[in-house]
């Protein structure tokens, strides 16, 4: 061991000046000291396996090989991850029990390795892949919420295959109040861009499996159905028809937001979500999905339908 808990092979991943995320906080987690997130010099895990609530094309039949890390670069109310996301419980795991586990979701017949908030990670779980992809590579799933620094992209541009990544808000102001993320929009935005530069449209096999590209989440958030609105405009415009969008409706209130006032506190309306699926219409995407309506106070999540008109195949 090189540092006090850090095998020798890793010593070089943790950053000595960490800008992994837009925060930029400079740190030297290398020397044990952490920024706005709290991640330090390893890796933190909280669960793995097959996830079959993914969008169709990532879960398939044997489910999407998922990995949720701990230490997220947001810190939104309603976060149902919280337990980990911010109140960074899991397991500390070095790079070669992340192979593992890489290989353990391959043995187990996921389609993908779906890294969920990984950018703290990133050097770790790049050497992971590396590591495991000796037994075969399984697309790279990076499953963010949106707000990524653009040249700690490039510096991975070769990790991953397709982009999983939420446009959450169209307005600073609410991203500050919910998710303490005050650049959010236009970071964001940036990042989509050269996501979708990147990567390009969905690309499916003839099973129907992601294999790359770029989808581009919307979650509609109660009282702020007009952002996610903004922000489906903004992907029509600016990307254009050839994201594949996947409009989700299943907000729960969760952590903060159980006692928040109104609206957080509340699950999407009808007329909210009708709102929303008239927009998703109009727009006329050549491919997405958008989860069903599920009611205003039931909890079943999840049931994905596919808007008029799209396929699951990119453009
Ligand atoms: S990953 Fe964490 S330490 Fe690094 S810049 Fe972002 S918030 Fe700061």
């Amino acid at each position: 061991m090189s540092r006090a808990g850090v095998p020798d092979g890793e010593a070089g991943l943790a950053p000595e000046h960490c800008t992994l995320c837009p925060r930029c906080c400079g740190v030297n987690r290398a020397a044990g000291a952490t920024g706005w997130c709290r991640a330090s010099r390893q890796p933190v895990v909280f669960r793995y396996g097959p996830h079959h609530g993914e969008e169709p094309v990532l879960s398939g039949i044997n489910g999407s090989g998922t990995v949720f890390f701990s230490h997220c670069t947001m810190a939104c109310c309603y976060c149902q991850n919280h337990p980990w996301s911010q109140a960074c419980r899991g397991d500390v795991l070095g790079v070669e029990r992340l192979a593992e586990v890489l290989a353990d979701l391959r043995e187990a017949g996921c389609h993908n390795w779906n890294m969920v908030s990984p950018t703290p990670w990133l050097p770790w779980v790049n050497a992971a892949v590396e590591t495991a992809a000796a037994g075969g590579r399984l697309p790279v799933v990076m499953n963010t919420g949106g707000y990524e620094n653009v040249k700690t992209l490039e510096r991975f541009a070769g990790l991953t295959d397709v982009f999983l990544a939420d446009l959450r808000y169209a307005d600073d102001d609410t991203a500050r109040r919910l998710s303490d993320t005050a650049d959010y929009t236009a970071t964001a935005r940036q990042a989509l861009r050269w996501m979708y530069e990147h990567a390009g449209a969905l690309q499916v096999d003839d099973d129907g499996i992601a294999r790359s590209g770029l989808i581009c989440r919307v979650l509609i958030i109660p009282g702020y159905a007009s952002e996610a609105l903004e922000s489906l405009q903004w992907i029509r415009d600016c990307l254009g028809a050839g994201v594949a969008v996947s409009v989700m409706a299943q907000y729960m209130p969760a952590y903060r937001a159980i006692e928040s006032a109104p609206p957080l506190n509340r699950r999407i309306s009808y007329g909210e979500y009708e709102r929303v699926a008239a927009a998703v219409d109009r727009l006329d995407f050549d491919c997405g999905w958008m989860q069903e309506f599920e009611g205003e106070t039931e909890e079943s999540l999840i049931g994905y339908k596919m808007p008029a008109g799209s396929s699951t195949a990119g453009s």
